[in-house]
C-alpha cells in the first residue's frame, strides 16, 4: 500500500535555484492520494468539535475544502493581499527575499469559534503564524494546524509550538 509521501513528487530548483519543491499535485490527482491525505489530517481532530476549517492560499483551499466537507462544517480562505473582496484583516510577514502579507474576511470568523487551520507544506511557519494572528485576531480558538509536510529543518513546527499551536503533519 502506498503511504501519503509515495505520491508527493519532488521538482528540484523550483520556484529558485536550490529549492526541492514538494509538488502534491500528483498526491491531489490520484483518487486514493487525496482521500487517504484528507482522512489522515483528520485523524487528530477526530470527536473534537471544530467549528471551522480555515485553508491557506492556494493548496491549502483544495485540502480544507474537501477536510471542511467532511466535518460538515464551513470553509474560510486566507489569501494573499488584495485578492478578497469584502472588508478584511491583514498580516505581513517576512520571506527569505521581501515581504508577503495575508488577508481573511473580517465576518468570517466569529469570537469563540473553533478552528482547524490547514495548508501543504510548513516550511518557516511564516505564512502559517500571519494566518494564525488573523484568526485570534477575530477571535477564534485554533484547535490544531494540519499540513502534509513538515519540513523541520525549516523551523516551522518549533515556531508554531512556540506560540501554543498543536501541530500535525502527515510526513516529513
Ligand atoms: P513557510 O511560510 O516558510 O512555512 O512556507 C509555507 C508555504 O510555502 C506553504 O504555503 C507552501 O505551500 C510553500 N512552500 C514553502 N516551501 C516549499 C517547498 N519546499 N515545496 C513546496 N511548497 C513550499
Amino acid at each position: 500500500m502506498k503511504t501519503v509521501k509515495d505520491y508527493i513528487r519532488t521538482i528540484p530548483d523550483f520556484p529558485h535555484k536550490g529549492i526541492l519543491f514538494r509538488d502534491v499535485t500528483t498526491l491531489f490527482s490520484d483518487p486514493r492520494g487525496l482521500r487517504l491525505a484528507v482522512d489522515q489530517m483528520l485523524h487528530p481532530y477526530a470527536g473534537m468539535r471544530i467549528d471551522k476549517v480555515v485553508g491557506l492560499e492556494a493548496r491549502g483551499f483544495i485540502l480544507g475544502g474537501a477536510i471542511a466537507h467532511q466535518l460538515s462544517v464551513g470553509f474560510v480562505p486566507i489569501r494573499k493581499k488584495g485578492k478578497l473582496p469584502g472588508p478584511t484583516l491583514g498580516e505581513s510577514y517576512t520571506l527569505e527575499y521581501g515581504k508577503a502579507e495575508v488577508e481573511i474576511h473580517e465576518d468570517a470568523i466569529a469570537g469563540g469559534e473553533r478552528i482547524l487551520l490547514v495548508d501543504d507544506l510548513l516550511a518557516t511557519g511564516g505564512t502559517a503564524e500571519a494566518g494564525i494572528k488573523l484568526i485570534e485576531r477575530l477571535g477564534g480558538t485554533i484547535m490544531g494546524c494540519a499540513f502534509i509536510v513538515d519540513l523541520p529543518e525549516l523551523g516551522g513546527r518549533a515556531r508554531l509550538e512556540g506560540m501554543g499551536m498543536e501541530v500535525h503533519a502527515l510526513c516529513e
